[in-house]
């Protein structure tokens, strides 16, 4: 069986499956695992393998220990990398800029485009080099594959893609919107046109990626023509963590009036603000508890996550001026009914009817959960980006 091994390193973590990428998106990878903590004093790797769950506590002192470490416990447990038919490992590569719209097998000078790229993503493309580094040092004999965060952007239009701001420093400093969680968006809007009966190259779609990060996508014949994501992953929709779209002027203000750092106004508006900087919480399952006991701030940041939610829908529905389907994703978008049906309140008029039963089955294979009568279909798809990522990284190797 031709397994991928599909990586996602990030500056204190890295998140490793192995994956058959003939599988089903809701099936489990055969091996998944965590390095958390790196660099700090006490590090942790949890294995999940064949039911069981294993957890080792040691220093992790850099991305090359944690890796080390993690297949050392994949070998102790039944599962090592020697043993596995690994034939390519996916590497997640959140910033791609304008150079990459294709996934691309990694070779030393693609390598160094990415590396190229750090000033566009000083926070995540170095600890996916990393995670690539270090990969490739100890599995030198498959083909390693980059995956872009960016990739299916490359299609928007440039009244979507450009900001209105000074043409010069903008080119000067690659100022404009690359679009994130693109591996995501393409993997459920490629489900649509069968689920419509349709051919992809006339359906015109909607995809709402929610999880911890959250971002919309306007869909038209396959390609990406707009979304909320910008030149980074802060822009948007209300987030966790992150604010999503607000006034620009704010962060002067921040730091002329209230003298907060650059720093501290990055980590405010990255870490301290969206649902959580509302309410205290990011979890939406606790966010909902919060709800049910009438607490009036969990109340507040569910209402300005859903208006804005619901501009984002509106603004897509105007600017692909025919909408087929609209596509709920990821760990809210998924779970959480309640999100779903605000999310599409009351559009009746547009031709978009939720129907409340369907809505509220919970079941983990994509489903509709529009009425008959919708003229836009709207559906549930789990998303699957590792799976995504391992399809791709073993068709580029070949080895299909
Ligand atoms: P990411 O990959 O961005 O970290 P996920 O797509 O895994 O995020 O989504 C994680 C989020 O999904 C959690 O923070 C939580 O808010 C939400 N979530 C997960 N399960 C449920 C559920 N049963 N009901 C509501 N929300 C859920």
């Amino acid at each position: 069986m031709s397994l991928a091994l599909v990586l996602n390193s990030g500056s204190s973590s890295i998140k490793f499956q192995v994956v058959n990428p003939k599988n089903h998106a809701t099936d489990a990878p055969l091996v998944s695992g965590l390095v958390e903590q790196i660099g700090e004093p006490t590090g942790s790797i949890t294995l999940k393998y064949d039911g069981e769950k294993y957890v080792l506590k040691a220093p992790i002192p850099d991305h090359s220990a944690g890796l080390d470490l993690a297949f050392k416990l994949m070998d102790e447990h039944g599962c090592g990398i020697a043993q596995l038919d690994i034939v390519a490992v996916g590497h997640r590569v959140v910033h791609g800029g304008i150079l990459f719209s294709q996934p691309q097998v990694i070779t030393d000078e693609i390598l160094g485009m990415v590396k190229d790229l750090i000033p566009l993503a000083p926070l995540h493309n170095p600890a996916n080099i990393d995670g690539i580094e270090v990969a490739m040092k100890l599995l030198p004999d498959v083909p390693h594959i980059a995956v872009f965060d960016t990739g299916f952007y490359h299609s928007m239009p440039p009244a979507a893609a450009l900001y209105a701001i000074n043409k010069e420093t903008a080119a000067e400093h690659g100022v404009r919107r690359y679009g994130f969680h693109g591996t995501s968006h393409e993997y459920v809007s490629q489900h649509v046109p069968a689920l419509l009966g349709k051919d992809p190259d006339e359906v015109n779609q909607i995809t709402l990626h929610l999880g911890n990060g959250a971002s919309a996508t306007a869909v038209r014949g396959g390609k990406a023509v707009d979304t909320s994501m910008g030149m980074t992953p802060l822009a948007g929709l209300v987030m966790g963590t992150r604010s999503g779209d607000i006034d620009p002027g704010i962060v002067f203000h921040l730091h002329r009036s209230a003298g907060m750092s650059i720093d501290e106004i990055d980590k405010l508006l990255n870490r301290d603000s969206g649902v959580k900087g509302i309410s205290g919480v990011n979890d939406f399952r606790e966010l909902g508890r919060l709800i049910e006991d009438e607490d009036p701030d969990a109340w507040l940041a569910y209402s300005i996550y859903i208006h804005q939610l619901r501009r984002y829908i509106g603004s897509y529905m105007i600017a692909l001026g025919r909408v087929d389907a609209i596509t709920f994703t990821a760990g809210v978008g998924e779970n959480d009914a309640m999100v779903r049906a605000d999310a599409l309140a009351n559009l009746g008029m547009y031709g978009i009817k939720i129907d409340p039963e369907r809505n509220a089955i919970r079941a983990s294979e994509a489903r509709e959960i529009s009425t008959d009568d919708s003229t836009v279909k709207v559906f549930v798809i789990p998303t699957n980006e590792e799976l995504a990522i391992a399809r791709y990284a073993v068709s580029l190797a070949g080895v299909e």
